[in-house]
C-alpha cells in the first residue's frame, strides 16, 4: 500500500496524473526541471487550457 501526495500542492494524487493531483501540478513540476524562473500563466492551471484541440482547417 502506497501512501503518497501530490509533491506539489499535497493533494490526493489523480488516478491518471500520479503521483500528481492533476496535470496542472504535474505540469508545474515538469516546469520547475526545465527552469525554475518560468512560470504557467495564469493562477491555477488545471486539466483544461494544456491540451489544444486539434484545429481543423
Ligand atoms: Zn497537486
Amino acid at each position: 500500500m502506497t501512501k503518497s501526495a501530490c509533491p506539489v500542492c499535497g493533494k490526493s494524487p489523480h488516478a491518471l496524473h500520479v503521483p500528481f493531483c492533476s496535470r496542472g501540478c504535474k505540469d508545474r513540476d515538469l516546469l520547475q526541471w526545465l527552469g525554475e524562473g518560468y512560470r504557467i500563466p495564469g493562477p491555477k492551471t488545471d486539466e483544461e487550457g494544456l491540451d489544444s484541440p486539434p484545429d481543423h482547417p
